[in-house]
């Protein structure tokens, strides 16, 4: 039942590294147009479930369904790409040397043409317009002629974004997008993410709770590789579980030292 509707469904997925499981009969879904934060500490599969999706990674047991049917299991990375999976990695991977408008350009060439067409062609108005479009969504419209590799670290983000956006994916995914970025820069990208929400499905990886406040979606709380807890904002920060993997830790250390004591 969970699955109609869906853009991404993953059902009792498990992921097996040599032994260790790093996501462990994962059950996980998200709507279309859905902004879906997902949380959790260090090591709790959150990079692993977006390289599941992307096809990085293939699970050992499981399904991942895209759409309406599209079994993703043996698809390859770029096949997966080409249905409509964006992805913005956690590093910046734009060209230093190029400026915003050409970074922008080369994504779009790239999404729509052959590698010939790439290296010869000019973007037709319509292309030309949607370049700017993007610009404009992710704020750099005035820095259209500024090299990438001049941009503050957000900025460069924003840009990565663009790139991704300009392959008109369906489902976006974005692997902690703050770390990093100053607080105006963190507000900005929350607001970018957003805006996008209504024309994608965006599942969105973050560590900063302030953050995760301010998007304010559901959010799913990943621990040792499966779903501990799902919910608003004001449910997963009431859970005594999340407050124990996140603070636990903490307490833990302080009960240690008082009883050696
Ligand atoms: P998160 O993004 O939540 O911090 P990851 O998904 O990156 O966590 O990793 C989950 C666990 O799987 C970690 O313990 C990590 O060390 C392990 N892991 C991730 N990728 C690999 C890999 N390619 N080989 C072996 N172990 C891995
Ligand atoms: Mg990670």
């Amino acid at each position: 039942m969970t699955e109609r509707g869906s853009i991404i469904y993953l059902e009792d997925v498990t992921v097996d590294f040599d032994g260790f499981k790093a996501l462990r009969n994962l059950n996980f879904f998200v709507d279309y147009h859905e902004l879906r934060v997902v949380i959790g500490p260090n090591g709790a599969g959150k990079t692993t479930l977006l390289d599941v999706i992307s096809g990085k990674v293939k699970p050992v047991s499981g399904r991942v369904v895209f759409g309406k049917d599209t079994d993703l299991i043996p698809l390859r990375e770029h096949e997966i790409a080409t249905l409509g999976v964006g992805r913005k990695f956690q590093t910046p991977t734009v060209y230093t040397n190029l400026t915003v408008w050409e970074n922008l350009d080369l994504s779009l060439r790239r999404s729509s043409k052959g590698v010939f067409a790439t290296l010869v062609s000019t973007l037709t108005p319509a292309e030309v317009g949607k370049v700017f479009a993007t610009m404009e969504t992710i704020g750099l419209a005035e820095k259209a002629g500024v090299p990438a590799g001049s941009l503050s670290h957000g900025e460069k983000q924003w840009l990565e974004i663009g790139m991704v956006l300009l392959q008109d994916p369906v489902l976006l995914l974005v692997d902690e997008p703050v770390a990093g970025m100053t607080d105006q820069e963190t507000e900005q990208t929350g607001q970018l993410l957003q805006s996008l929400a209504d024309r994608h499905s965006i599942i969105v990886i973050e560590h900063d709770m302030e953050f995760v406040r301010q998007l304010a979606r559901t959010v799913t709380v990943l621990h040792e590789g499966t779903v501990l807890c799902e919910g608003s904002v004001e449910k997963i920060q009431a859970d005594p579980r999340v407050v124990e993997i996140y603070l636990g830790r903490q307490k833990e250390q302080k009960e240690t030292s008082a009883a050696a004591h």
